[in-house]
């Protein structure tokens, strides 16, 4: 049976996560029986620019064009990246960066012909939606026809990337300038309508409550229902206290809220004053949030196959018992990742620890490419 806002929102409440581990575990083995091994994609995550104008309260990553550190990497960094992620039998690619007001057109259009014409079997998966909107934009193209231009020059797929929270009483908070619920909705499907599939991710401890993660699961569910476009849905948590712009924080008492605000000037903080059980404290998520909303997301999103468990943000431990709360696949190796770990997260692994890890939690791995195809097995 199909879950409604409601019946999430009651999952949610659930703190008996071994339940809800429990029943995300059959859902997981109508899609992925135990007898099918648990996969991963070796992979890079390469973000050409850190310059961005969208300015994201919780981001740790963007900075100011005239600010230290801020930086676009030419095709020649990229290329030598690329040589490095197939010499270790890489096949992702995965390219994202900033809002950049001053890379014209040519630069992603160069960027994907080049990496095509070199490396032809690379999947290139490529350009979260706030980017999609904003280089159609800047250069007075829709959507699609921006896709279509991309998909000439060799776009594999769409990584699923800015969705945060979709639900613009939480965006409006966390990320004003960025796109809204809907206009990431709206790229998605028109990416999938242009036939590139895509993944689909929540980053949650925002502040938001169970209703806010609950409409966020049923619009990538509804989507999913007309376009069959996501391949895999990746729920991760926020690192507040790590990032080094601001400290957002929720409490459930005004009286500590007021002691918050007195000892951080300056810094950021979000009302959000509800009933402790429908609560997430954005003062860091434990593991069981994490767990939880895992399972749920996998007990709610009925017709996406794949839930991907986020090692980068949990750590290797909790990835590994992620496989028993509804997760199937490790995601990717990560050759190298910049925005996590800007943000304090440090988390590094290698295909054999992904390997072991698997094979210690009772499963047999396998290697796959974007596509979730087997590439080969352990
Ligand atoms: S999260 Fe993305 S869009 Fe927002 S400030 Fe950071 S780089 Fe820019």
């Amino acid at each position: 049976m199909r879950l409604n806002k409601n019946q999430i929102i009651e999952l949610l409440e659930n703190n008996n996560i071994l339940e809800l581990g429990q029943l995300a575990d059959e859902k997981r083995q109508e899609f992925h029986p135990d007898s099918k091994p648990v996969t991963f994609v070796i992979d890079r995550n390469v973000n050409y620019t850190n310059i961005c104008t969208c300015k994201c309260e919780f981001c740790a990553f963007h900075k100011d064009k005239v600010e230290k550190g801020s930086y676009v990497l030419d095709y020649e960094i990229i290329r030598k990246k690329v040589e490095e992620l197939v010499s270790v039998n890489g096949t992702q690619l995965l390219l994202q960066g900033g809002l950049n007001p001053d890379l014209p057109l040519e630069y992603y259009l160069e960027l994907i012909k080049n990496l095509r014409k070199n490396f032809p079997d690379l999947t290139i998966h490529a350009f979260s939606p706030p980017e999609i909107a904003y280089i159609a934009k800047n250069n007075n193209l829709s959507v699609k026809k921006l896709l279509e231009m991309l998909i000439d020059c060799g776009l594999s797929s769409i990584p699923g990337g800015g969705a945060e929270i979709l639900d613009d009483e939480i965006r409006q908070k966390i990320s004003p300038n960025k796109i809204s619920a809907e206009q990431w909705l709206s790229v998605m499907e028109t990416a999938h309508e242009s036939g590139l599939k895509t993944t689909a991710t929540m980053v949650f401890g925002f502040g938001e409550n169970y209703g806010n993660i609950a409409n966020h699961l049923l619009k990538i569910r509804d989507l999913q229902d007309r376009t069959n476009g996501f391949t895999a849905f990746i729920p991760w948590t926020f690192a507040p206290f790590k990032n080094s712009s601001s400290v957002i924080a929720v409490s459930r008492s005004p009286e500590r809220s007021e002691c918050f605000r007195r000892n951080n000037p300056g810094k950021i903080f979000l009302d959000c004053f509800v009933e402790p059980q429908a609560l997430l404290a954005m003062t860091g998520n434990t593991a069981h949030d994490y767990l939880k909303i895992l399972a749920v997301s996998r007990l709610a999103l009925d017709n996406i196959p794949n839930i991907q468990a986020s090692w980068v943000t949990q750590g290797l431990n909790i990835a590994q018992l992620s496989l028993r709360f509804g997760a199937n696949d490790f995601g990717g190796t990560m050759l190298e990742e910049n925005v996590v770990r800007a943000a304090g997260v440090n988390n590094r692994t290698t295909v054999d620890e992904i390997v072991d890890n698997i094979r210690k939690a009772g499963f047999k791995a396998a290697r796959r490419n974007t596509k979730y195809e087997i590439i080969n097995k352990f």
